[in-house]
């Protein structure tokens, strides 16, 4: 039996994309205890994602709300606990690199069940990052580490972590390839947003370092506001982090700039994989992008996904306000791809490799 902790909807959707594959795989072989720490699973848009995902009815809802990272944590950590000692699985399964994530490696590592960590390895180096804290402390109590790259598996290395280490390919990749048929069969978004494929900006931002730094976020919106102004049009679903601290800021509007509510996943795909440049700050956007093969433009200043911007397809800007508007009208494609992420099958080797070392 597993135990699997991918995290809470509002903040983490990309905790949930992860979850859908493995899962899915998993449940052809074994029984799944799908344990959701938040508690936005009533509300319409998180029904429609685990909907659109084919997500299984999660087995126990924690409904863990939002709060500082030590009160959200704690209040996992017993909520997991109950669930742990109850279910008694054979290990627990943890997802990314949110609180949630941690809660559920730690719960489980203090009651000596092992943890196996999809998504592991990944570093930003920027330890002021919440992400890379949890990262480097699941990395460090799982068992199995599933690395989605050779980068991964280098940066595990260089903390004397060798043991239980697997290089397995990213299942947001086999997510994507899942859904993107599926997506462009009924999604309907290019329409509804009157937009001509390959003639349009599309923009992700929620990152802390972004949201919650005031000046990062004006800069990053006035050059949105720029780019509509040079005649682009910029479509953009906000996120509800950032969606309160704009509302709290004097902000400039423009027609061109569709700020519009998050949009599901296989509209998101279908948006990614017609625009003319994608720019974000989330990980997996950038990873998408470089799959549909559109140029990224990333509002950081560094990247766990370092092969992107290493094979020319994605360039890091910060939040400089000059730059994020210079790249993004100059941005072209790179004459070469190579996947660097897998083959798509990696939901199926993590569980293989899981049932070797449990069942
Ligand atoms: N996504 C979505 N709807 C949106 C914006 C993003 O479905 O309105 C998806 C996106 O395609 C990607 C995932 O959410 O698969 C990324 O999650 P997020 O932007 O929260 O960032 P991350 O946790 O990867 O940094």
């Amino acid at each position: 039996m597993t135990a699997s902790v991918p995290g809470e909807f509002r903040l983490h959707r990309s905790q949930f994309i992860k979850c859908a594959p493995v899962s899915r795989e998993l449940r052809k072989m074994t029984t799944e205890v799908l344990v959701h720490t938040g508690q936005h699973y009533d509300d319409n848009m998180s029904k429609v994602f685990f909907y659109d995902l084919e997500i299984p009815e999660p087995d126990y809802n924690l409904g863990v709300g939002s709060g500082y990272h030590g009160e959200q944590t704690g209040e996992m950590l017993k909520g997991i606990e109950d669930v742990l000692l109850k279910e008694q699985p054979d290990y627990v399964l943890v997802y990314g690199d949110t609180n949630s994530t941690l809660a559920g490696a730690l719960t489980a590592a203090k009651l000596h069940i092992p943890v196996a960590h999809v998504e592991a390895g990944l570093r930003s180096f920027n330890r002021r990052m919440p992400e890379e804290i949890n990262r480097v402390l699941t990395d460090h109590i799982s068992t199995l580490l599933f690395c989605p790259t050779k980068t991964a598996v280098k940066n595990l290395a260089q903390e004397g972590i060798t043991n239980g280490v697997h290089l397995s390919g990213d299942v947001m990749y086999d997510a994507l390839l899942y859904n993107i048929q599926i997506a462009e069969r009924k999604s309907t978004i290019i329409k509804q947003l009157k937009l001509r494929p390959k003639e349009y900006l599309l923009t992700t931002l929620h990152r802390a370092e972004n949201t919650d730094r005031i000046e990062n976020l004006n800069n990053i919106l006035t050059a949105f506001v720029d780019l509509s102004e040079a005649g682009q049009t910029v479509v953009f679903p906000v996120h509800p982090r950032t969606r309160k601290q704009l509302d709290a800021l004097d902000r400039k509007a423009h027609s061109n700039l569709l700020m519009i509510d998050p949009v599901s996943y296989l509209d998101m795909l279908v948006l990614e994989k017609n625009a003319k440049v994608i720019l974000t700050d989330s990980g997996g956007v950038q990873k998408e992008a470089y799959w549909f093969q559109v140029p990224c433009v990333t509002l950081r200043d560094e990247t766990e996904w370092v092969e992107t911007v290493e094979s020319g397809w994605n360039i890091l800007v910060g939040a400089d306000k000059k730059k994020i508007v210079e790249i993004a009208l100059s941005s072209t494609s790179p004459a070469t791809y190579s996947n660097y992420y897998g083959d798509g099958a990696t939901a199926k080797r993590i569980t293989e490799l899981l049932q070797a070392r449990f069942w």
